[in-house]
């Protein structure tokens, strides 16, 4: 099958409608190219879910909070096409910046309250960035599903809220974290990593790991954030901007593990700002009958 590049919306709407007439279904993976596994991952997911897949590249200058950010951030749109074409996805969408944002836009989406802490808090205006594009690409593609990845997980939070509260038409999937074999989450921004930092990356995963871990065995949420932020900056990061346990649900925050959550943290590696969370459950903690405490993990 042959996959089609398309950089205007008209002929993407003409592609769409008679897709419609067909009775087809549409799920689209919006994307800022730079592709990895990770991005394939999401194609191979909304294949499952729909009879036509649209992949869309476009790095979104409204979400970028840096402009030193937005001028650096990896551009690799043949090679990109090159990953897509095994996949067979039916069109590559790589709009032009005026077939999104013609001079006279004048619309922003904003979500409140889910974009106030974490990345929100740090990242000025990047929720609104991302709900405006994420919005007018699930109009111009028609989608009935989307797909996004889970590393992004405040990301996938805001779409959900947005979706509901404007009642969208399109159907958002979570996709797994894909990860580089030493558990580096992949990442279009991993590009600005040194070979020295590269080495030191993975040790974010590593130090998630260990808290949940700790977090499951009883000890105190604050203790833990303590330590695993320390032993994030004695690994060679820079800086932590935030490491937080939240409910899974709505990303309230948790000071204890009474719910199923997630353990969210963003922090600087040189010149890259790395994010990362992993899913832990409550543990019940029974009555106590011998000498320390049993913690039995509820969800799998
Ligand atoms: P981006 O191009 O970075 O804006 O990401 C496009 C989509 O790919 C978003 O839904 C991301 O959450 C998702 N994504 C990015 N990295 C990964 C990863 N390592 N595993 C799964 N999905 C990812």
């Amino acid at each position: 099958m042959n996959t089609q590049i398309i950089r205007n919306f008209s002929e993407l709407d003409t592609v769409t409608k008679g897709w419609r007439v067909n009775q087809e279904t549409i799920a689209v993976v919006p994307t800022m190219g730079a592709l990895h596994e990770g991005h394939l991952s999401l194609v191979q997911i909304a294949k499952r879910y729909a009879s036509r897949v649209i992949v869309t590249i476009f790095v979104n200058p409204k979400q970028f909070d840096q402009d030193s950010d937005l001028v650096s951030y990896p551009r690799s749109e043949e090679s990109d096409i090159r990953k897509l074409a095994p996949l067979s996805v039916d069109v590559v969408y790589v709009p032009e910046l005026e077939e999104i944002y013609p001079s006279d836009f004048a619309t922003t989406i904003s979500v409140s309250g889910v974009t106030d802490s974490l990345c929100g808090a740090f990242r000025k205006g990047h929720f609104d960035g991302v709900a405006t594009i994420v919005a007018k690409l699930f109009c111009q593609t028609k989608a009935d599903i989307a797909i996004f990845g889970e590393k992004d997980f405040q990301q996938i939070h805001v779409i959900k809220r947005m979706v509901q509260d404007l009642n969208l038409p399109t159907v958002i999937k979570n996709a797994p974290t894909i990860r580089e074999t030493d558990g580096l989450a992949m990442s279009s921004r991993n590009a600005k990593l040194t070979s020295q930092e590269r080495e030191v990356a993975p040790q974010l995963y590593n130090c998630l790991l260990s808290a949940t871990k700790k977090l499951e065995d009883g000890t105190p949420v604050a203790e833990v954030i303590d330590q695993t932020k320390a032993e994030i900056l004695e690994a060679g990061f820079k800086s932590v901007e935030y490491l937080e346990l939240r409910t899974e649900q709505d990303l309230s925050p948790l000071t204890e593990l009474t719910a199923p959550s997630r353990l969210l943290v963003a922090a600087w590696l040189g010149k890259a700002r790395l994010i990362d969370n992993v899913a832990l459950g409550p543990v019940k903690i029974p009555a106590r009958k011998g000498p320390g405490r049993q913690p039995i993990r509820e969800l799998a």
